[in-house]
C-alpha cells in the first residue's frame, strides 16, 4: 500500500521568518515517526508567507492522515505560545492511495468520497473534497476494506452457498401434492391481507398456527427452561448498526416514519384536504413526517441483545435462556413472496441463549433432540438438516466455507411435495439454529463475572412450520399424524359467506 497525501497548513501569520525552525521541527517529527514506520516520509516542504505545504508519504502502518493531525497538534503546541501563531486551516489538496488486491475486479467498482481506477490487480484511490473531520474518522481504512470486499464479492456471485447436509429423515409418502396456501384460500381459511405479502388468517388457519406455537412452547422451550420475554418490535437503527443488519439488508426493512409533530395546527391542512378530497394527499402528509430512524422487527434477537447491553451477568444466571413470541417480523420480500411461506409479515418465536461455549454446545444438542422429536414424532415430516453459512457472513455477500462452521448455522428444511420431485425441487427452510460465538456478545459489550460468553439464536417460523406440515399432510385432520392430533384434531367451523 502506498499513501501520498498533499496538504497545507494556513497559519494565522507569516511563517517564512521561522522557516528554519519549522524545517527542523518537521525533520524531527519525520524521524520520530520513522521509528514506528520505516516507510514514512514528509517531502516537498514549501513555505510561502502564511502557508506551509508538503506531501506525506507512507507505505506502512502509519497513515499519513493520522500523521497530519498529529503534526498539526504538535506544531500548535510548539509554536503557538512561543511565536504567537496558530494553524487556521488544514487544506487537503490531494490524497492518493495505491494498493494491490488479491484478484482483479470483474466489473466496475465505485466508492463514496473517492475516484477509483484499476490496473489489473492494482487499485488507485484518489480522494476528493475531504476535510479534517473526514480524516479524524476511520473512513479511509474502511473504504479500502469495502473495495476489497466488493471485488471479492465479484468472485462469489453466482456460486452456490455453502450447504452441507448433516441429517436426513426417511422418505415419507405425502398425503397430497397441492399448494396448501392456495387450497386454504379457496376454502376461505385465510385470505390475502390488505397489503403485499400479508395474510388475514381466519379461525381455521389461525387454529393451526396457534397449535404450532403451542407445540413449540410445550415441547421445546418449556422443557429446556426458556423463559418468555416481551421485546419491542420497533428497532432503532443504532441497534441494527451494531448487529450488521443495517449494512446487510437495508432493502428488506419496513421503515417507520414518526410524525414530526402532534400540533393540531400543523396537521390542519392535511385534515382539511382529507375531508374535502377523501384521498390521502401524500405531499401534504410528508410535510409532517420525520425521516425514519427505526424499522419494524426483522428478527427478534437484535433488541434482545440490546437489552443485555453493557451488563455483567452472574455465573448463576448462565446460560441465559429467553424467547420472544410477541414481536412480529416484517421483511420486504419483493419478488420472492409466495403463499404463507414467504411473506412480508410473519410470526416467529425466537429463542436466544447466552452462556459459555460448553453450555451452548450442550444446549444445541438438547435443542436438536427436542426439534427432532417434534418433526419426527409429532409432525411425521420428511425433513433434513444442513450446515449453512451463518447469516452474518451471508449478508456480507459471502458464501462461507467449512472454516466458518465451528460456530455456525443449521437450517431445517422440509420437502414440499407441491414443488415436484423430492430430489430436484427446492425444499423449504422452515427454521434454523445458530451459535454465533462472541460476535454479538462483543457488539453489545455483554459480560459474565468470570466466563467468556457466546450467544446464539433459533428462528421458529410459525407460518413455515404450518406450511411445511400442511404441504405433506394435507388439510384434513383425519389424515394428520396421531402426535399432531393430540394437539389438534378438529378445526373450528368457518364463516359461511353468501
Ligand atoms: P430464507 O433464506 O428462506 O429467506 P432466511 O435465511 O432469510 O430465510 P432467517 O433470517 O434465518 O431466514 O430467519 C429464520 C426463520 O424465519 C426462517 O427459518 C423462517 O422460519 C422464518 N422466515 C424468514 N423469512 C420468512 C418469510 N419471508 N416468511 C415467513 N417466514 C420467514
Ligand atoms: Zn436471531
Ligand atoms: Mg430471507
Amino acid at each position: 500500500m502506498m499513501f501520498d497525501l498533499k496538504a497545507s497548513f494556513n497559519f494565522s501569520s507569516d511563517v517564512s521568518l521561522i522557516k528554519n525552525e519549522l524545517d527542523t521541527f518537521i525533520a524531527d517529527f519525520n524521524k520520530k515517526i520513522l521509528l514506528k514506520d520505516k516507510t514514512f516520509n514528509i517531502k516537498n516542504v514549501k513555505i510561502d508567507k502564511s502557508n506551509l505545504s508538503f506531501n506525506i508519504i507512507s507505505e506502512g502502518v502509519f497513515r499519513p492522515h493520522n500523521a497530519l493531525l498529529q503534526m498539526k497538534n504538535e506544531i500548535s503546541r510548539n509554536f503557538g505560545k512561543k511565536n504567537y501563531l496558530g494553524i487556521r486551516e488544514i487544506n487537503i489538496h490531494n490524497y492518493s492511495i495505491n494498493f494491490d488486491l488479491e484478484k482483479k475486479p470483474l466489473k466496475k467498482v465505485t466508492i463514496p468520497f473517492a475516484d477509483i481506477t484499476f490496473k489489473d490487480k492494482h487499485a488507485t484511490l484518489i480522494l476528493k473534497n475531504i476535510d479534517k473531520e473526514f480524516l479524524q474518522h476511520n473512513y479511509i481504512d474502511r473504504m479500502i476494506s469495502r473495495i476489497r470486499e466488493k471485488v471479492a464479492n465479484h468472485y462469489y456471485e453466482g456460486k452456490s452457498e455453502f450447504w452441507k447436509p448433516i441429517w436426513e429423515s426417511e422418505e415419507k409418502k405425502p398425503i397430497w401434492t397441492k399448494d396448501p396456501t392456495e387450497e386454504m384460500a379457496r376454502l376461505g381459511w385465510l385470505q390475502q391481507g390488505p397489503t403485499k405479502g400479508k395474510w388475514f388468517y381466519r379461525s381455521q388457519a389461525t387454529t393451526i398456527i396457534k397449535t404450532m406455537e403451542k407445540i413449540a412452547i410445550e415441547e421445546i422451550l418449556k422443557p429446556l427452561g426458556f423463559k418468555e420475554i416481551i421485546s419491542s418490535h420497533i428497532v432503532p437503527f443504532e441497534i441494527w448498526l451494531k448487529t450488521g443488519h443495517m449494512e446487510g439488508m437495508p432493502g428488506e426493512f419496513y421503515y417507520i416514519a414518526e410524525p414530526s409533530t402532534r400540533d393540531k395546527e400543523k396537521w390542519e391542512r392535511f385534515v382539511d384536504l382529507t375531508k374535502i378530497t377523501k384521498e390521502i394527499q401524500q405531499d401534504e402528509l410528508k410535510k409532517n413526517l420525520a425521516t425514519p430512524t427505526s424499522g419494524l422487527c426483522y428478527a427478534q434477537c437484535p433488541v434482545i441483545y440490546w437489552s443485555f447491553k453493557g451488563k455483567t451477568i452472574s455465573e448463576e444466571s448462565l446460560p441465559v435462556l429467553v424467547y420472544d413470541n410477541t414481536a412480529i417480523s416484517s421483511r420486504y420480500e419483493s419478488g420472492g413472496r409466495h403463499g404463507i411461506e414467504r411473506v412480508d409479515e410473519f410470526h416467529r418465536i425466537e429463542p436466544i441463549y447466552i452462556g459459555t461455549s460448553k453450555q451452548l454446545i450442550n444446549l444445541r444438542d438438547k435443542m436438536l433432540e427436542c426439534y427432532k422429536h417434534v418433526f419426527n414424532d409429532i409432525f411425521d415430516l420428511e425433513w433434513r438438516m444442513a450446515q449453512v453459512t451463518p447469516w452474518y457472513i451471508q449478508q456480507a455477500g459471502e458464501i462461507g466455507d467449512e472454516n466458518t462452521q465451528d460456530t455456525g448455522t443449521i437450517d431445517f428444511e422440509a420437502y414440499m411435495p407441491y414443488r415436484g420431485d423430492r430430489k430436484k425441487s427446492e425444499w423449504l427452510e422452515f427454521q434454523n439454529l445458530s451459535i454465533l460465538g462472541d460476535k454479538y456478545i462483543k457488539a453489545f459489550n455483554i459480560k459474565a463475572q468470570k466466563s467468556a460468553l457466546w450467544s446464539g439464536c433459533s428462528g421458529i417460523g410459525l407460518e413455515r412450520w404450518t406450511t411445511a406440515f400442511l404441504a405433506q399432510k394435507g388439510l384434513d385432520p383425519e389424515h394428520w399424524p396421531k402426535g399432531f392430533r393430540k394437539y389438534l384434531d378438529k378445526l373450528p367451523d368457518g364463516i359461511e359467506f353468501l
